[in-house]
């Protein structure tokens, strides 16, 4: 029920006002550019990176992933250095080819890290979308085009920027069609077709044809103004990446493999149990357009994706590596989440090796880095603004055991709240051995206090009774707390008796 833009043209040219939309034919004005006054994109925007100077930077923050880093870089540098081309003929054009990419490779692995680096590090727009929220939308091309209209606003309105924006869609082969029978195939293919017209080159509406206020702003600015801003954007210097685990899709290559080596099909294909980690990535390393076919792809759409790159999976050494580059965002993030509350996190190498440990376990590469830390800081997160505290040490220990370590903080806290009153009232200087903080801790629990409250109760006496002594420095043990009264009188026994030796 979306104002149709054709009537809405129709409209305003009955009002004999010009749609300039309509005028700034994609083949006369440079690309995204309406008028013919503005800058050129290679006068607006500089890509002048180098492949190797991308590829450096990718370096200081992504950990493995080489060849990925290498084909990424390189191809994404080209597409930016090659607009600054002047289109020399149409057969150029009609040539065209862009540099679209698919990336394979299990989740966590750092397929959107590498793109949105390379985005940031180049100055363009960035988005991103799952291509399975377009499968069960139903109103495909509506959703899709919505991507385009995103990248108009992380650009912050700047529509020239906005096609030399990004786009990512990852879960890519959540939308291959032959593999799951069950499944609507052919929206799949629909949504293939859609996304196709994209990559190649189309121009999206900018306000969405069923965003009856925009549109009806439109009219009235135009009515206004007698100009209309321009409402099309041109997707053809748009870089589109997509991206997905594609489970299976080894067994393909080999199965193709195998035929090619042994000369017949026969040869059955190892089944999951057989493949170990680096077999499966090597044989995704030989994918060809024809595995994907067979996996589900339209050979139009598969045609459209030239760039290839294959990640791997981390290994616990590599979580490890990642959490120690001092780049690390999860690392780094994490200490901004404490210091806003004015506390310093620090993480030994101890500690990162089981973050790192426990990550692996879960199967989901580095995002595990990030579930492992908020399981282990969690609580930490919650009651440490609430204390004095300013410093915390993240060991393995507390790793291994975040509330257990938590309660003793809490109750070394306490008691280092107690020992400090007790000098500033009383000028001697109390330190607590372990058997000293273990009986504090306990007596504490089973009163439901925390310790310095039952310290003071328990050594109530002792300010006097220390200073009786002339005593400035006192060690707290359990003996101390368990019978406060009968300890010191025996300290002020031994004490006379030492008198009268
Ligand atoms: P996916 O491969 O599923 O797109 P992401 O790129 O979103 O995974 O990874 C999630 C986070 O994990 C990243 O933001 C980054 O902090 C970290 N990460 C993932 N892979 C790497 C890597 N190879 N090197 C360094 N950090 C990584």
């Amino acid at each position: 029920m979306g104002l149709d833009p054709e009537k809405l043209r129709e409209l305003l040219a009955s009002q004999g006002q010009e749609d300039p939309a309509s005028a700034a034919a994609p083949e006369t004005a440079g690309p995204g550019d309406g008028s013919h006054t503005s800058p050129s994109p290679s006068e607006r925007l500089q890509f002048d990176l180098k492949p190797e100077e991308l590829i450096s930077y990718l370096d200081d923050f992504v950990i493995r992933q080489d060849p990925a880093k290498a084909i990424l870089a390189t191809k994404i540098c080209t597409h930016f250095n090659r607009l600054k081309l002047p289109l020399e003929n149409d057969e150029d054009l009609v040539g065209n080819i862009k540099n679209n990419i698919l990336m394979i490779g299990p989740t966590g692995v750092g397929k959107t890290y590498i793109i949105k680096l390379i985005a940031r590090r180049l100055g363009v727009p960035f988005v991103k979308a799952d291509a399975t929220k377009f499968s069960e939308t139903g109103y495909v091309g509506g959703d899709v085009e919505d991507l385009v209209r995103e990248l108009v606003s992380e650009a912050d309105g700047d529509i020239e920027l906005a096609q030399h924006g990004i786009i990512y869609i990852d879960e890519i082969d959540k939308i291959a069609s032959s593999r799951d029978t069950t499944g609507p195939d052919v929206s799949r293919s629909g949504v293939q077709r859609n996304l196709l017209k994209l990559m190649e080159e189309t121009d999206v509406d900018l306000k969405a044809p069923n965003d009856i206020s925009s549109q009806m702003e439109s009219v009235i600015q135009l009515q206004k103004t007698g100009k209309m801003e321009r409402k099309k954007i041109n997707t053809r210097n748009i870089l589109f990446v997509v991206s997905g685990a594609f489970a299976g899709l080894d067994d393909i290559i080999a199965r193709r493999v195998n035929r090619g080596s042994m000369g017949f099909s026969l040869t059955q294909a190892p089944t999951d149990d057989e493949h170990t980690g680096d077999d499966a990535e090597n044989l995704l390393a030989q994918v060809r357009a024809e595995d994907l076919i067979e996996y589900g792809f339209e050979s139009e759409f598969i045609g459209r994706l030239p760039v290839v790159a294959v990640l791997d999976a981390l290994s616990q050494d590599d979580l490890f590596s990642i959490l120690s580059n001092p780049k690390s965002s999860v690392i780094l993030s994490k200490k901004r989440d404490f210091r806003s509350y004015g506390i310093g996190l620090t993480f030994t190498e101890d500690s990162l090796a089981v973050l790192a440990e426990r990550a692996f376990q879960e199967h989901t590469g580095a995002r595990g880095l990030v579930s492992a830390i908020e399981k282990a800081l969690l609580s930490f997160e919650r009651k440490l603004p609430s204390s004095d505290i300013e410093s915390l040490v993240v060991d393995d220990n507390l790793v291994r055991e975040p509330e257990k370590h938590l309660r003793q903080l809490m109750v070394d806290q306490s008691l280092t709240a107690f020992t400090d009153s007790f000098r500033a009232e009383h000028g001697i200087a109390l330190t607590f051995d372990d058997t000293g903080k273990r009986a504090a801790k306990e007596m504490a629990a089973e009163r439901g206090e925390l310790p310095v409250a039952t310290c003071r109760e328990a050594l109530r006496d002792y300010g006097h009774g220390l200073k009786l002594l002339e005593l400035d420095e006192f060690v707290v043990t359990a003996k101390v707390l368990q019978d406060p009264q009968a300890s010191l009188n025996q300290l002020i026994k031994s004490r006379y008796g030492d008198d009268k030796v």
